[in-house]
């Protein structure tokens, strides 16, 4: 099974949803749709009327973020995985840079992902180096470290994807070689196997993905499926992508 993620970060109403539509559509009809699962991270705002209108439709719904407390707290603004699992979601991303950027620590980290878990949402856990990082030669440790402070062995590793977004190039239009991308999945894979026994959870790529550069992706069998921020926003740049993987 591989997974095309839409991560929409600050962006949608809930006219929005004509874009799922689209992506629907094409779903429902392309021969390949087995081979893979649709996911979509909108806004907070558009979870539940989304999750209600794909209840019964191959596009899953699932939350860009949550708080590190189970249920309810007195933390303004802050939303729960219990809240989220309550509106439709069955997905959540977790340690997305951006949210790293604004104070995301290892240990929040872990207790976003085990109550996540906890609460029945698969979670699709981000972890990739800055500029400074690569330009050093630390990706590896850097990524070795992301990954074991905050997976924990008893984690379910059925309901947990990794995704593999180098900072550098979300939203930036630059991207890993193939080589140095296929070194660092089985790298990932490496760790997340020393971890959970043997058996790796599903690695993803993220950082500036679309049509065209998606063909060279598809040559490296180890990623399991993209992360896709700014392509996800169009339905037809974000279908150009499953449809190139596919061609
Ligand atoms: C992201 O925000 O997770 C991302 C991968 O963005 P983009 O595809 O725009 O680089």
């Amino acid at each position: 099974m591989r997974y095309f993620i839409g991560n929409w970060k600050m962006f949608g109403v809930p006219k929005s949803v004509n874009i799922l539509n689209k992506i629907n559509s094409f779903h429902t009809k392309d021969k390949n749709r087995k081979k893979y699962r649709v996911i979509i991270t909108p806004p907070y705002t558009l979870i539940q009327t989304y999750a209600k209108s794909f209840k019964n439709k191959k596009i899953y719904i699932g939350s860009q973020n949550c708080y590190q407390k189970e249920q309810f707290s007195s933390n303004t603004a802050a939303i729960s995985p219990y809240m989220i699992k309550s509106v439709g979601a069955k997905y959540t991303l977790v340690g997305h840079s951006d949210n790293r950027g604004e104070g995301d620590t290892d240990t929040m980290l872990k207790n976003k992902v085990h109550f996540a878990l906890k609460n029945n949402l698969k979670v699709v856990f981000c972890i990739g180096e800055n500029k400074s990082d690569k330009k050093n030669k630390k990706t590896f440790s850097v990524l070795k470290k992301q990954l074991t402070k905050v997976l924990d062995k008893k984690f379910d590793k059925n309901n947990l994807i990794i995704a593999y977004e180098p900072i550098w190039s979300i939203g930036t239009g630059k991207i890993p070689t193939k080589d140095e991308l296929e070194k660092t999945i089985i790298y990932i894979k490496k760790i997340l196997k020393k971890i959970f026994k043997k058996k790796s959870p599903a690695v993803l790529y993220g950082g500036s993905v679309d049509g065209d550069n998606v063909k060279l992706f598809k040559e490296i069998n180890e990623i399991d499926g993209f992360l896709v921020g700014g392509a996800s926003k169009s339905s037809k740049k974000f279908i150009d992508i499953i449809k190139n993987y596919y061609r």
